[in-house]
Formats: structure tokens, C-alpha cells, sequence
């Protein structure tokens, strides 16, 4: 925002005609004319859009400055769209200028606030003293300040229903001490970069597209795959469960009120268009699923119900300095389930419910996580006891956080992350209890008593973002590598199984193997290069493939063949029907695809 501060005499003000922008203003305000004033010109601009409270907190603070120092008898908000080339929704403009002129007034000053979006003829009287002419950019940075104002959360340690001060409190694991410090504040920098970064790159998973904007990467066949695996996965779990997929635009219009506000009162980061309409784009699905179910005819008898979708893509304009690998994007996947609950006691079970599938991921993807708790102070005397019953479910201590009042949309919310290699946290799912939304999006339901309601929403990401799944599990292998050569599980990983030829003459024979194997629903290739056996094993190791095994002269007359498993470093004797047995075991429900790359290695580009 850009102000220039005029302290005058007097200002006059008569409005003439209206812009297509104007705000609509009773008679009274078409005019004005106020004695000994500082006169603040002010242009809203673009920027301001992504922290609208920030701005109006800055403007305040530098108007009470400047007054201290004039000590005008009154403050005049003027709209001056010329100070600034690259101007913010009227929308905006106008909220801003409201929210000043009331955080003016509560301070008991004398706010006059001229009409926003009329050509007004006026005439000021400048004083002429050396502080009576001041401009300035106003900008938003207050996250600082905003954590400063607000009264700190209490943290402890909750082993089931046994509390325990963090200083009291013994640590026998790392990554759980890890995640403690971090959120205290004390933990690993955020500086340096993490090892999968070089992995996603070194894998032929995903890379940054340079020609794109920050955080929004291009996905290479094998991690278009793994990416297509783990969303099917996801889909499996929920729909198993009871949710129904939907999908619902990525855009959303900023004139639609209930967006706006959503958006701008939790000030996340938007990433925004430069269309002439207002757009946004989703952070999450929440804003389609709420708009969906307040379109809906909605009885208490259809709770709780659960609307699933998986967000390809939803978005966040984070800091470009935090953008990461997989970690932190301004662009990601993000499977996001919504439950519709009568109220908040009658949710309380849907959550437990929520909360169990997200550790059910843990174990189907070989995730470790570490827990945070969370919850107001209201909610937590209420409900005590089931906030234990929930800690129960871990079977290790977790970290708590009760928060003096609700400064979010949710009142109780847990946090799952895994520890990245450098020990800092990676959140990922997460079950959320939140409050406000379904009367912000004014959806109704007919409850019980004949009347209508808001309900209660539960927010659940069961793994989190599919691309953090992703850093999450090359994490895992640069965290355990002195202990065990790095792979993917199985069933994720692209290839699974390699056929090396020796030579020539063993195509056949291999070509034959691949059929069979690739009949069984196993992701197979041949290594039928002009290479030396002893390059092809090594090429397979990087690639971490779990199933290799060599076809020369013996092979093709015995039928069997010494496989290498990856995962315990041995190497076995089989038939080609116990290879596939064995692989298929492994994989057992988990989802399949088939694949995308040519089966011969020597036609495959080389995307690196
Ligand atoms: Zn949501």
C-alpha cells in the first residue's frame, strides 16, 4: 500500500460521478469538509492481497505515528488510486479501508473514511511544516508480530492420559525429541537441503521446471507412476472407508463472500491470477466440498458423510527461499476428505475413525510418525477424557498443545509427521475439527428436532500431500542407510523385477521370461544392452531395483536362476512362477499399474 500523509488546515470533498468500482454510500457522505486534519491518501495495491489484516495493522500503527507527532484533531481515509500503477481489488481496497477506519475509531481518533471509487473534486490546505508532508509503502510482514500477540500455547507430553512437563519428560527417541524441539522452536534449522532432493532427481522421479514458477514441478514416467500408484492407494483407502470422490474446479472467485473471508482471514498464501475476475487458486478442496454440500438437500441422517477428493492440484504461494524438492511446493497433490457431522460431540467418533486411518498409512507405507495434539483450552476440559482415549491409540508419548483460545477454524486438530534426514519435521496427515465453515458456507441440514443446522466438519488428509509421501520415503532411505540398501517398497517401486541378458543369444529366453512375468501384473524390463553383466547389475542397483537376475547359457537350460533381492541382500534360487509368487505376495492389496516405459532398456531416453 502506498499512503502519502498530509496534515491540513482543512480538506473539502464533494463527490461528482460514480466509477464502475464505487462503493454505495448514503447522501450524507457525498460530501465533507473537515477542519485540522491528517489527510491519509492511500492506494491499496496487488501485494496487499495476500495479508489484507497485515496491511491494516501496518496503516494503523503508521497513522498513530504520524498523529502522535501532528496531533490532528482528525484522521481522514483517503482513496487515492493514482499513488500507485498496480492497484488490488476494489473489493479489498474497500475492506481494508473499513477494517482501518474501525481499528481508528476503537482507539477513540476522529476517522472520517471519504467514499472509495467516486471522482470527488476536492481542496486540502497543507500546513507546510517539516512533518506535514509524508509518503510512504506500507507492507505487511507481520507474522512476527502476530505470534508475539497472541498468548502462547501450553506444551507438554501426553503418554495416554499421563501428562508430563517437556523438562521432566525423558526422551528415548530421536526423531520424536527431534520434532519436540523443532516446534519449540529450538530444533534443526531450516536452512540446507534435504537428501531426497537429489534422489528425485537422480531416480528419474520428478525435477523443477524452470519454465514454470517456483515449486511447481515436471514428473518423469517413473514418478508420474509412483505419483499414480500412491493416489490410487489413497482413493482405495478412503473409498473403502465410506467417502465419495468427487472433483471440483481448482479456481475460485474471491467475489463469492464465504471464499473471500475464508481466505482472507486465515491469510494463507494465495496464489492468485492476473484475470480480469478475481481468482484464486484452492489451497485444499475444502472450498469445492463446502460449496458442493451447501447446494445439497442434507438430513442428519446422512451423517456423518464423507466427500473425498484428491486435489491435482492444490496450490500455496509459499516463500520462494522455503520452496524444497518435494517438501515444501507451491503446487501439490493433496487427497483432502471432508466428514459432515452433526456437531462437535457427535464428531468426536468420526475423528477417532480419521485419526485410525491415518495410522493404518503408516503401516501400509512404512512410515514412522511422530504426533502433535492439539487443542483449545475449552475443548480440552470438555473433552478430556476422549483426548486420552485418542493418545491411547499411539502407544507412545506425543506431544500436546493447548491453545488459550481458538485463533484458527478448528478447535481440535492432531498432526502426524515423519522426520526428514536433517530433523525436521515433515507434517503430513492430519484430522482437523472445525467449527466455522459450515455456517460460512451457510450449509444446513435438517437435524432431528425438524430444525435446520450447521454441521461440524472434520478436515482429513490421510497421508498428506502425495508428493511429501513421496519425500517422506527417500527420507527414509537416506535416514537408514548405513542399516539397509536403499530402495522403494515394492510395490511403488517402477521396476520390479530386471531380466540381464548376458548376450545375443539369451534375448529369446529373456523376451520369453518377460511375457510370463509381465502377464502377472509385475512392472518387468530387460537389460538387453551391448554391456558387461557386471555395468547392468551395477545400473540396476541404482536404480534400486528389488528383484534382479542374469539369463546366460545355464539359465536357459535349467529354467532357474539366481535372483539378488534387494531388500536383504541375498541371493536365492528360483523359478520364474516362485519369482512371481514371491513378487505378487509382497504386493498383495496394494494397487497395480503397468509399466510406462519401454520394456528394452537400450530404447529408453535418458530423462536426466
Ligand atoms: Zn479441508
Amino acid at each position: 500500500m502506498r499512503i502519502l500523509l498530509i496534515h491540513s488546515d482543512y480538506l473539502n470533498y464533494n463527490v461528482k460521478n460514480k466509477t464502475p468500482v464505487a462503493e454505495d454510500i448514503e447522501e450524507a457522505k457525498k460530501e465533507g469538509s473537515f477542519d485540522d486534519s491528517l489527510v491519509v491518501f492511500t492506494a491499496v495495491e496487488k501485494d496487499d492481497e495476500n495479508n489484507p489484516e497485515g496491511i491494516v495493522k501496518n496503516l494503523v500503527s503508521e497513522v498513530k505515528k504520524t498523529n502522535d507527532q501532528v496531533k490532528a484533531e482528525n484522521i481522514v481515509l483517503y482513496p487515492y488510486a493514482h499513488l500507485s500503477s498496480s492497484l488490488s481489488s476494489p473489493k479489498v481496497a474497500v475492506q481494508i479501508l473499513k477494517d482501518a477506519e474501525e481499528a481508528l475509531l476503537a482507539e477513540d481518533f476522529n476517522v472520517k473514511r471519504v467514499p472509495f471509487g467516486w471522482y470527488k473534486a476536492f481542496e486540502i490546505s497543507c500546513k507546510g511544516h517539516p512533518l506535514s508532508e509524508l509518503s510512504r509503502t506500507i507492507t505487511a510482514d507481520s507474522e512476527e508480530e502476530e505470534k508475539v500477540e497472541r498468548k502462547p500455547s501450553k506444551w507438554q507430553i501426553l503418554e495416554g492420559d499421563k501428562i508430563t512437563q517437556i523438562e521432566d519428560f525423558k526422551f528415548d527417541n530421536r526423531a520424536f525429541k527431534q520434532l519436540v524441539d523443532y516446534e519449540l522452536g529450538q530444533g534443526a534449522s531450516d536452512e540446507g537441503e534435504p537428501p531426497h532432493v537429489k534422489l528425485m532427481r537422480e531416480k528419474e522421479i520428478c525435477d523443477y521446471e524452470p519454465a514454470s514458477d517456483v515449486g511447481n514441478l515436471r514428473w518423469y514416467p517413473k514418478g508420474k507412476l509412483i505419483r499414480d500408484l500412491l493416489s490410487d492407494y489413497v482413493y482405495d483407502l478412503t473409498v473403502s472407508r465410506g467417502a465419495m470422490p468427487v472433483e471440483t474446479p481448482i479456481f475460485y472467485d474471491l467475489d463469492n463472500q464465504a471464499i473471500y473471508e475464508h481466505a482472507y482471514k486465515f491469510g494463507e498464501r494465495q496464489y492468485r491470477t492476473d484475470t480480469k475476475k478475481k481468482l484464486m487458486l484452492r489451497f485444499a478442496a475444502c472450498f469445492g466440498a463446502f460449496r458442493l454440500m451447501s447446494d445439497s438437500y442434507l438430513t442428519w441422517k446422512n451423517f456423518p458423510a464423507k466427500i473425498f477428493e484428491l486435489t491435482r492440484y492444490s496450490f500455496r504461494y509459499e516463500k520462494k527461499g522455503e520452496v524444497v524438492g518435494l517438501k515444501r511446493l507451491r503446487a501439490f497433490t493433496m487427497p483432502d476428505c471432508h466428514s459432515f457431522c452433526c456437531d462437535v460431540p457427535s464428531s468426536l467418533e468420526e475423528f477417532s475413525a480419521q485419526t485410525d486411518m491415518c495410522m493404518q498409512t503408516g503401516k501400509d507405507l512404512n512410515l514412522d510418525f511422530e504426533v502433535i495434539f492439539r487443542a483449545t483450552q475449552d475443548f480440552f476440559e470438555e473433552n478430556e477424557q476422549w483426548m486420552y482415549e485418542i493418545a491411547r491409540k499411539f502407544e507412545k508419548p506425543i506431544l500436546l498443545e493447548i491453545l488459550p483460545e481458538r485463533h484458527h477454524y478448528w478447535v481440535c486438530k492432531i498432526d502426524l509427521a515423519n522426520i526428514d534426514a536433517l530433523g525436521r519435521p515433515i507434517e503430513n496427515p492430519t484430522v482437523q475439527i472445525d467449527v466455522e465453515s459450515g455456517k460460512r458456507f451457510d450449509i444446513t441440514y435438517l437435524g432431528e428436532d425438524g430444525e435446520q443446522h450447521n454441521p461440524t466438519i472434520l478436515h482429513t488428509s490421510p497421508t498428506g500431500s502425495i508428493e511429501r509421501v513421496l519425500c517422506a520415503m527417500l527420507e527414509k532411505t537416506a535416514i537408514e542407510i548405513n542399516e539397509r540398501a536403499p530402495m522403494l517398497p515394492t510395490w511403488v517401486s517402477p521396476i520390479q523385477a530386471r531380466i540381464l541378458t548376458v548376450g545375443e543369444s539369451h534375448v529369446d529366453f529373456a523376451n520369453e521370461l518377460y511375457e510370463k512375468i509381465n502377464a502377472s501384473n509385475i512392472r518387468v524390463d530387460i537389460d538387453d544392452r551391448d554391456e558387461s553383466v557386471g555395468k547392468k547389475i551395477r545400473n540396476a542397483a541404482k536404480e534400486w531395483i528389488p528383484y534382479i537376475f542374469v539369463i546366460g547359457d545355464k539359465e536357459v537350460e535349467s529354467g532357474k536362476f539366481q535372483v539378488t533381492v534387494r531388500e536383504t541382500g541375498e541371493k536365492v534360487e528360483m523359478t520364474v512362477d516362485e519369482l512371481i509368487a514371491e513378487i505378487n505376495d509382497k504386493c498383495e492389496g496394494k494397487p497395480f499399474r503397468r509399466l510406462p516405459l519401454p520394456k528394452d532398456i537400450s530404447r529408453r531416453i535418458n530423462f536426466q
